[in-house]
């Protein structure tokens, strides 16, 4: 297939501190790395952004390491309740669900939703839907989120997040970060989509609401396309994902738009992190955590950043 615009994919495992052992590291990867190459090949034969977005989520979701779909965080609890949105810049619709339980892709819904009038539902409204789509009843729970859980019940949920990646070695300090998916994607005929999906931060009490089903979370236009991590309120605060893709339509680079986004988020003390990409294919990543676990495609090779742990606040390619 000839191609009118080299593809290019950015996708994430979350934000937050250090990653501890290498066995950690190259685990998470070789997961990150696997997904690059299958959902990198699909836009190369052609599937639209919003297609690979979708994949891309559905194989974050089925990874137990991440907190997303299977092997989501507990809430305060005991439960689980998943948030996921997409968003088309192509058509300039988003859609999504929050606080979902039970099924196993939650991003399956959200792309449901792109074509129905009622674009973002809630907890009721998602499992109806849900059953609408005959979905079955799914269990996301993993031992080790238990354990983390259980843990953390014993602490008095002392933390302000759960690990960031389901590791045994982490659960000697499960506040070790946080570890929401996200997937951004530019086609060959140069549209952009951008998806994101979430256990939460762990431990929040019922009926919080994360960032990960909100523009603030998640966004794109057909200029630039963003997915965040790390502590919502602090997303919502910033109002990140649609900032960075704001000013990239209002004229300024992806990379001034990231410097400046990130500079303000670190002057106000946020603590989160955000990869994205623009229609020019401009590729980038930014962090106030200490890490962010993210990789991605140029057209060319793959890079990642999981062992960008320097002070600079972002990073472009
Ligand atoms: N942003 C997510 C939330 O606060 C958590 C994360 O990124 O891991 O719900």
């Amino acid at each position: 297939m000839e191609l009118q615009v080299q593809p290019k994919l950015i996708i994430h495992g979350g934000a937050g501190s250090s990653l501890h052992g290498k066995g950690g590291l190259e685990a998470v990867r070789r997961s990150l790395h696997t997904v690059i190459e299958e959902v990198y090949s699909l836009l190369l034969s052609g599937a639209t952004a919003s297609e690979a977005v979708v994949q891309g989520c559905l194989m974050l979701e089925d990874n137990p390491r991440f907190n997303a779909g299977t092997g989501s965080v507990l809430q305060s609890d005991g439960q689980i309740r998943m948030s996921a949105s997409l968003m088309d810049g192509a058509s300039g619709r988003f859609s999504g669900v929050i606080n979902i339980s039970r099924v196993k892709n939650p991003i399956d819904l959200a792309q449901f939703l792109q074509s129905s009038p009622d674009r973002v539902l809630s907890d009721f409204g998602s499992a109806e839907l849900a059953r609408e789509m005959q979905i079955p009843s799914y269990n996301a729970l993993t031992d080790l989120r238990l354990q983390e859980w259980i843990q953390e019940r014993q602490d008095n949920f002392k933390s302000t997040m759960a690990g960031v990646v389901a590791e045994p070695e982490l659960l000697e300090t499960s506040n070790a970060g946080r570890g929401t998916i996200g997937v951004v994607a530019l086609d060959a005929s140069g549209k952009l989509a951008a998806g994101t999906s979430t256990g939460g931060k762990g431990f929040e009490r019922i009926g919080r609401v994360s960032d990960s089903a909100m523009p603030a979370g998640n966004y794109a236009t057909s200029n630039a396309g963003v997915s965040c991590t790390g502590i919502g309120e602090d997303i919502i605060d910033e109002c990140l994902a649609a900032r960075i893709v704001v000013r990239v339509t209002d004229g300024m680079s992806l990379k001034e738009a990231m410097q400046r986004s990130f500079r303000e988020a670190n002057e106000n003390k946020r603590d989160l992190g955000a990869i994205a990409l623009d229609a020019s294919g401009a590729i980038a990543w930014g962090k106030t955590s200490e890490i962010l676990l993210a990789a991605y495609h140029d057209g060319e090779k793959v890079g990642d950043t999981l062992e960008w742990t320097g002070n600079e606040l972002i990073g472009y390619c």
